[in-house]
């Protein structure tokens, strides 16, 4: 059995080595490249991507900004899981808010900004302070500008004057006051079953992920079951297959949809450590029509990723319960380079493990693990 996964990251690469023991072989496609590429070497294959294409028993995603070309290829196979309709709703903002208000999930309130001429309006009707996201092809916080004040509102115009916004519209949207953010990972099969992890707390920091901790501290039976009704609700909609992440901000006891990812998540690494299957496992198992794996957490986890650096102490594998997993990428700034897995039986316990693990670690690149680690001893 064969899976493609469109995208050669490091998804691509963790879902290869989720596959292994199952007997089934993930290729990877270079999308820029188009070219068919093993997902650890990188190594091109002497394989067509049409043929790569005719030859996979399932077609899947690591990332939702695939051109729409390589999708509607694999989408006419029959074969793409989840479907095109899925991956684009995660790609384009538009049509992910469109999609969340029509199935009355609550998110963030919001405008669409295809003239610049129209963002007064906007602004007046929302108030402030917003952010304004790019519809398409932003990710780790990158195609986002805020505004805070009316005084900048002619600075950002003049910034946001070289885009096409008819052609990439923006999606206003209220900056919300949240008391944190939240994530449900979750699975569904072909049969529709659904299987959820518990939710993860998530820390970013300048847009970008740094810290996610699960089960999220302080998380109750309700929110788990708000958030797994958002979950079903969107799942269903596509009669969704594989690996979905849903990112909430928490107001009080509501949670509102930040974004949905149509595919296996960064903030689910923990689930290779604290929970009894693998995110990447259970996706592979979703796409290839395998049994879904128990996706309870067995221990309470710590993610950290590492972003933009690879000088530290690999001597900080000696602090029990903890896992390195590196993606072999050429270091670069706010590029993720790997993440560590830290595991313990209490939140007192993790957060200790936290403080050990970062004596190893470069504190300018690890901004968040402190105050993390205080807030769960
Ligand atoms: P990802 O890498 O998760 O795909 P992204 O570039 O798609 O990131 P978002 O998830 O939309 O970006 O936003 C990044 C972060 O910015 C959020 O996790 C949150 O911290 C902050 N943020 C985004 N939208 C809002 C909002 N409406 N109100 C408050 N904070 C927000
Ligand atoms: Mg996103
Ligand atoms: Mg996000």
């Amino acid at each position: 059995m064969n899976v493609l996964i469109y995208g050669c990251g490091q998804l691509a690469q963790m879902m290869y080595l989720a596959a292994c023991p199952l007997g089934i072989t993930v290729r990877a496609v270079d999308v820029d490249n188009e070219c068919v590429v093993h997902p650890i070497s990188k190594d091109t294959l002497t394989l067509s991507l049409e043929d790569a294409i005719q030859q996979a028993d399932a077609i899947s995603v690591e990332f939702e900004h695939i051109p729409e070309h390589l999708l509607a290829l694999a989408q006419k196979t029959g074969k793409l899981m989840p479907s095109m309709d899925a991956v684009l709703a995660g790609a384009d903002r538009v049509r992910e808010k469109t999609l969340l208000d029509t199935l009355a999930v609550a998110n963030a309130e919001h405008a669409i900004v295809s003239e610049l001429s129209q963002l007064d309006e906007v602004v007046e009707k929302l108030g402030l302070p917003l952010i304004l996201k790019a519809s398409r092809d932003g990710y780790d916080g990158y195609g986002q500008w805020r505004l805070k004040t009316l005084e900048s509102l002619p600075e950002l115009k003049d910034e946001l004057q070289t885009l096409d916004l008819s052609a990439v519209p923006l999606v206003v949207e209220k900056m919300v006051p949240f008391d944190r953010e939240l994530s449900l990972v979750g699975v569904r099969n072909v049969k529709g079953e659904i299987a959820f992890y518990p939710l993860a707390e998530n820390t970013h920091h300048e847009g970008q992920l740094h810290v996610s901790i699960a089960p999220a501290p302080d998380s109750d039976a309700r929110l788990q079951a708000q958030a797994e009704k958002a979950f079903t609700a969107i799942a269903n909609a596509f009669k969704y297959v594989g690996v979905m992440a849903v990112e909430f901000f928490q107001v009080g006891e509501t949670l509102l949809v930040n974004e949905i990812a149509p595919r296996v998540h960064n903030s689910g690494h923990w689930t290779m450590a604290g929970a009894d299957t693998s995110q990447f496992e259970n996706h592979i198992r979703a796409v290839a029509g395998l049994p879904l794996g128990s996706t309870e957490g067995k221990t309470l986890s710590a993610m950290l990723n590492i972003i933009g650096c690879d000088h530290f102490s690999r001597e900080l594998l000696s602090v029990p319960r903890t896992q390195l997993h590196l993606y072999g990428k050429k270091v670069r700034a706010k590029r993720k380079m790997g993440h560590i897995n830290i595991t313990a039986d209490s939140y007192t316990k993790l957060g200790k493990k936290l403080k050990k693990v970062a004596e190893y670690l470069p504190v300018e690149h690890f901004p968040r693990i402190q105050n993390e680690a205080n807030k769960l001893i």
